[in-house]
């Protein structure tokens, strides 16, 4: 056969078989351009799962009746105009060949009235030839009816799924775009029978409640974040829905993805929110998810396929990372509120430490102050970028009840204040520190450092609340110098109000007969010669709870369960100076996000 040009119902034929694959595939780009015509009211009617009819009926502004042939005309468009405005495109359609291509296999019948004119446009299209056209009374929108799909393309019609695949796959694709645009009110009839309606009330719960039921909806949370582009400075936002790790499925197909409006399948997105729940939930099992990617237009290449669902960006790994983080953060966030109860605001006076009894000033005044600040790291939480308290922006102005923060049961008992936000424990190295992640990047955590700031916390509050635990300690006597023996003997009394007791044994000599429980197990010799020690520094009290706390803190070399490491840091979570030792020395390393992709030159 000579070469020659294909005559242009060939080539319209051709065509379509990339933009009309499916009846799902005519019903999307028939909504797409309801949605880009403005539309408030979306009807869609099926009949026979799309192959005996695809109706769509919008209120949006309709096509003047000169324009309406070019329309259903290849490469016709009011979206584009000039070449590179393809960079930024902001409606949902822009190649001007959807309408064409359906026509090219259907009998296609367009039914308008622009919003400016009386009269209203019919036109019929079989097989691509344009077969009548005349005014008619309309309502202003359009109306696109496509009859007999794929009747002159045999093969396509013989690869078309069974009906009720078809059926399922329109409805799933409605649902999603009434998820997209819930300001916009959408119903579906399949075989005159409504299947799905959604409110259009503007807020995205009361679609998801629609789509995925009251129940399912209250096992998610909601997901918002926006941070700028590295380059641009121009927003990225993510806002939406996710499932808690508890409610889960064995396949991807819940995690639905929207960018800018437009529904994208995308693997890598999709890994990325699988990511975002790395250690929270089995690696068989993948979250639902419902969740807008909002980036600047010329950010994302729309125009990689004829149906629009693949996308490309300017920088993938931008997105992935922005996506992941956005949802990894609600759901820190979210655990942290279901496994807590609500956080202690107020500071009760009643509460206020006392100094422990029986030292004598100048010791007194100053064993208050540490313990009476469990606000003061405020600061670091901020330079975290993460304050825990109600009004953190996590969540959107529509986030329903049954998602709001601190709603545990009021009877449960009043907790600290947070003052680190909550860390999942991943491991522990050199059998000395704990690594963590939190929702603000890595933190390495020195077991000793970190256990000695509990126990001393722990036993400071415990004297100055009066009710330190004590046991009795049956220990032999211990022998001392003199010097050491009068040193103690001066200071039993504080000594026992410390949980102490000595009960002198000959000149040199003390029994320790009660102890403070944490010490439990410790050698007598030894904790009496750190008191003597102790008892010679500036201020006694602090040298004493300083030091036994040490001695019975962790050390480095000692390997934990993950239970203990979780124990650990659940407490440091709400300690009260959590970034140091009672010493000063930095209990923990916290490494950014943006710290470590910097280290790795990203
Ligand atoms: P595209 O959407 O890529 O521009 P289409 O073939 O889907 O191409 O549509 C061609 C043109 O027809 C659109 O640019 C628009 O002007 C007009 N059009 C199609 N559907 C509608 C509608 N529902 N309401 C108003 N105008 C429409
Ligand atoms: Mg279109």
């Amino acid at each position: 056969m000579p070469i020659q040009v294909l005559p242009d119902h060939l080539i319209a034929k051709i065509a379509a078989g990339e933009v009309v694959e499916r009846p799902a595939s005519v019903v999307k780009e028939l909504l797409e351009n309801a949605l880009d015509a403005g539309a408030g009211y979306i009807q869609v009617d099926i009949q026979q799962g799309g192959r005996r009819l695809i109706r769509v009926s919008d209120d949006g502004s309709g096509i003047n009746q000169q324009e309406a042939p070019l329309a259903v005309t290849r490469h016709a468009t009011s979206k584009l105009s000039a070449a590179d405005d393809l960079t930024r495109i902001l409606t949902l359609g822009f190649r001007g060949e959807a309408l064409a291509s359906i026509a090219a296999v259907s009998l296609l019948t367009l039914s308008t009235r622009h919003r400016d004119e009386d009269v209203g446009t019919e036109i019929r299209v079989a097989g691509g030839e344009l077969m009548h056209q005349k005014a008619v009374g309309a309502p202003a929108g359009t109306v696109i009816s496509v009859e007999n799909l794929f009747y002159n393309t045999p093969a396509r019609l013989k690869f078309l799924k069974a009906e009720a695949t078809e059926k399922r796959q329109i409805a799933t694709l409605i649902s999603r775009y009434a998820m997209a645009y819930p300001q916009v009110r959408f119903v579906l009839t399949q075989d005159n029978r409504e299947q799905f309606r959604s409110p259009g009330s503007g807020r995205l719960a009361d679609v998801v409640v629609r789509v995925m039921g009251v129940e399912a909806f209250e096992r998610m949370i909601d997901v918002y974040n926006e941070e700028p582009l590295p380059t641009t400075g121009e927003a990225i936002r993510v806002t939406g829905y996710a499932s808690l790790p508890e409610f889960t499925r064995n396949d991807r197909t819940r995690i639905v993805l929207f960018i800018n409006g437009r529904a994208v399948q995308d693997h890598s997105l999709v890994h990325a929110v699988t990511q975002a729940y790395h250690g929270l939930i089995d690696r068989s099992r993948y979250p639902y998810a419902v969740l807008m990617l909002d980036v600047p237009p010329d950010f994302v290449d729309v125009n990689v396929h004829p149906t629009k669902a693949e996308v490309r960006f300017q920088d993938a790994n931008v997105i992935f990372a922005a996506l992941q983080r956005a949802v990894r953060t609600a759901l820190v966030l979210a655990l942290e509120q279901s496994g807590y109860p609500p956080h202690e605001r107020v500071h009760d006076p009643a509460t206020r430490p006392r100094p422990a009894q029986g030292w004598q000033r100048p010791y007194e005044s100053d064993a208050s102050d540490a313990s009476d600040t469990p606000y003061q790291d405020a600061p670091f939480q901020t330079e975290m970028g993460l304050t825990f308290d109600e009004t953190s922006p996590r969540s959107t102005a529509e986030a329903p009840a049954a998602n709001a923060p601190n709603d545990a049961p009021e009877s449960a008992p009043a907790q600290r204040p947070r003052t680190l936000p909550v860390l999942r424990v991943v491991g522990q190295v050199g059998a000395a520190y704990i690594v963590a992640e939190g929702p603000a990047g890595m933190y390495l955590i020195d077991q000793h450092a970190a256990h000695w700031r509990l126990l001393y916390n722990a036993y400071q509050e415990a004297l100055n609340a009066d009710h330190l635990p004590l046991i009795e300690a049956e220990t032999r006597p211990v022998d001392l110098s003199p010097e050491a023996a009068r040193t103690l003997e001066a200071a039993l009394e504080p000594l026992q109000a410390m949980g102490f007791t000595l009960e002198p044994f000959g000149p040199a000599s003390f029994r320790l007969r009660t102890l403070p429980e944490f010490l439990s197990g410790h050698d007598a010799a030894d904790i009496l010669r750190g008191l003597v020690e102790a008892l010679s520094a500036d201020d006694p009290q602090e040298a004493i709870t300083q030091h036994v706390s040490q001695r019975a803190a962790l050390t480095a070399g000692e390997i934990l369960s993950n239970e203990d490491m979780r124990a650990l840091v659940q407490q440091l979570e709400r300690a009260p100076n959590p970034l140091q030792g009672p010493d000063g020395r930095p209990t923990l390393i916290h490494m950014s996000a943006e710290q470590i992709a910097h280290q790795f030159s990203r």
